[in-house]
């Protein structure tokens, strides 16, 4: 971002995501070995239960982190299970009608975009999550359920899809003039994704008018499942400041790590040239095997982002997610070093 950059990396934005930690002398600890690292960004998860009982907390390592000429960032991390993250969502225990249907009637534990009371709990987060302090607000892999990331493989048929809630099925046939089938049909797709860039558009609408920035990552992938066909259909949106994605190649790559890795680099460079945005490519830093392939894949795809002329480029997460066993690296202290020493 130019607003707060000290300029320390020639130019381009670098930073880490942070969680875990909500002890302020802690917190600046590691605040400080990462301006020492030469980053200059860094983003705040901001989960439900830190909205809940952190928010002056959340907002203290906010006002450290600026102190330290830091650009901050806050996400709502997995909030309402619709966002990236490892983090559980109240909302969807005490609202389940608010929650997402597949069409094959089934109810699951996500929240629905179209859900009236969704929308509201989300204003609500984005007015708490602006209010911290935050420069930007990172919109991350807002995505419809996918059965597959809940290893419930076996539950639902392959062309399952979601959502048919109430809410949906009565705003579809406002839309269309007839009944939502239960097929996955053109005028669904169309339907979901106008859903999704209409709840984006709430939301940062909200962030907008506190003057606060926006992102959005979207997933790797240019499908419907997991955000949208077109990226333009956002990216020429004028609310968005932030186009980004994260192209974590163990996870999605068939082939090559930095192939991938520039892919969707050029995707987003380009796409923002455009549009007038800035660009951001997140490298992967959780969930690696241990071993020189791994660091050098990990120096290899951060040269890559950065080469291909994105304006920031982060890693998920801060020390390789070394403090949250499900995915932490292998060797986190080598992949997070890589990441470091690769950065200009
Ligand atoms: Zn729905």
């Amino acid at each position: 971002m130019e607003h707060e950059s000290d300029d320390r990396t020639d130019g381009i934005e670098t930073g880490t995501s942070y969680f875990g930690v909500r002890d302020r002398r802690h917190v600046e600890r590691d605040l400080d070995r990462f301006v020492e690292s030469g980053l200059n960004a860094v983003l705040h998860t901001f989960s439900e239960a830190d909205q809940e009982y952190y928010q002056d907390t959340m907002a203290e390592i906010v006002d450290a982190s600026h102190e330290r000429g830091l650009t901050v960032y806050v996400n709502p991390w997995s909030v309402g299970r619709v966002f990236g993250g490892e983090a559980f969502s109240e909302f969807i225990g005490r609202h389940p009608q608010q929650c997402q249907v597949m069409s094959t009637g089934d109810r699951v534990g996500a929240a629905c975009f179209n859900a009236p009371r969704f929308r509201e709990f989300m204003r609500e987060w984005t007015r708490d999550a602006a209010e911290l302090g935050a420069d930007v607000l990172f919109w991350d892999e807002p995505h419809w359920y996918i059965p597959a990331w809940h290893d419930q493989q076996d539950q639902f048929p392959d062309d399952a899809w979601s959502c048919r809630c109430t809410h949906c099925r009565t705003a579809y046939r406002e839309r269309f003039d007839e009944p939502m089938p239960v097929a996955h049909t053109e005028r669904v797709e169309r339907f979901r994704e106008q859903s999704l860039l209409s709840f984006l558009n709430e939301m940062m609408a909200v962030a907008n008018e506190m003057g606060t920035q926006n992102a959005v990552c979207l997933l790797p992938s240019e499908d419907s499942d997991h955000g949208l066909r077109n990226w333009s259909d956002l990216a020429e949106n004028p609310l968005l400041d932030v186009l980004a994605t994260d192209p974590y190649w163990l996870i999605h790559a068939d082939g090559s790590p930095t192939e991938f890795v520039g892919y969707f680099a050029d995707t987003v460079v380009s796409l923002a040239q455009t549009h007038d945005l800035d660009s951001q490519i997140w490298i992967q830093g959780f969930r690696l095997d241990g071993g020189s392939d791994t660091t050098d894949a990990v120096r290899a795809t951060t040269r890559t982002a950065i080469d291909s002329g994105v304006d920031s480029v982060f890693m998920w997460g801060y020390d390789a997610c070394r403090s949250i066993s499900s995915i932490a690296c292998e060797e986190p202290d080598a992949v997070w070093s890589a990441y470091l020493e690769e950065l200009p």
